[in-house]
């Protein structure tokens, strides 16, 4: 029986996917901390920490023939070129240390990620998509983060207005206007995924 429960949570991954200024990261900080069963998905990637990003933590900030080796190797799950020359993956041994460690892997990935996973493992992934209410909010957000350049803030408004019509690809929705709100949804969620 423990190890049929086992068995179950060994191959579940969840999905937090949304464009980019969505408040994701908060929501999916927000659900490791109310759910000790997932463990957050370190992605490498090669663009540079921003000022409090940690290594190891935030992501694995690697250069790009490092990333590129990892590609040829074929150690990535999946992986993104989700900005002009930055590349972002989901390293398979972050899967196989937190299955091991018996809890379910938490990524929070771009849409394309989301879709490519999902493909990949159609009946253990679950996806929530978490949509920012309009376009101004988005862009207060960013602007607000202070981490972006006039050209960098466009390219990710551009790339959030593309990556809202992929909304349709996903059942579980939340609109994150209030953040306190969509975190009860989201838990609301993850609960029922965590008991199937
Ligand atoms: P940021 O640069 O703001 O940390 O992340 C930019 C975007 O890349 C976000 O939408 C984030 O979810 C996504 N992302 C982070 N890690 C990965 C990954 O491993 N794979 C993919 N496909 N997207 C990722």
């Amino acid at each position: 029986m423990q190890q049929e429960q086992e068995n179950k949570i060994y191959k579940k991954i969840l999905i937090i996917t949304a464009p980019s200024g969505s408040g994701k990261t908060s929501i999916v900080r927000h659900l490791i901390k109310k759910f000790p069963q997932l463990s957050f998905s370190v992605s490498s990637t090669t663009r540079k920490p921003r000022p409090k990003e940690k290594e190891g933590v935030d992501y694995h900030f690697i250069d790009g023939d490092i990333f590129k080796k990892m590609i040829h190797n074929k150690e990535f799950l999946e992986w993104e070129m989700v900005y002009e020359g930055k590349y972002y993956g989901t390293p398979k041994s972050e899967m196989s240390r937190i299955w091991g460690m018996g809890k379910v892997p938490v990524l929070d990935l771009d849409v394309k990620g989301a879709i490519h996973v999902q493909q990949q493992y159609p009946v253990n992934t679950f996806v929530i998509f978490i949509q920012a209410p309009s376009l101004e909010t988005l862009k207060e957000r960013l602007q607000n983060r202070g981490s972006e350049t006039p050209e960098s803030l466009e390219a990710r408004l551009n790339k959030s207005t593309y990556e809202m019509t992929f909304r349709k690809n996903f059942e579980h929705i939340i609109v994150n206007d209030d953040f306190d709100k969509a975190c009860k949804e989201a838990e609301s969620i993850v609960n029922t995924f965590l008991k199937s």
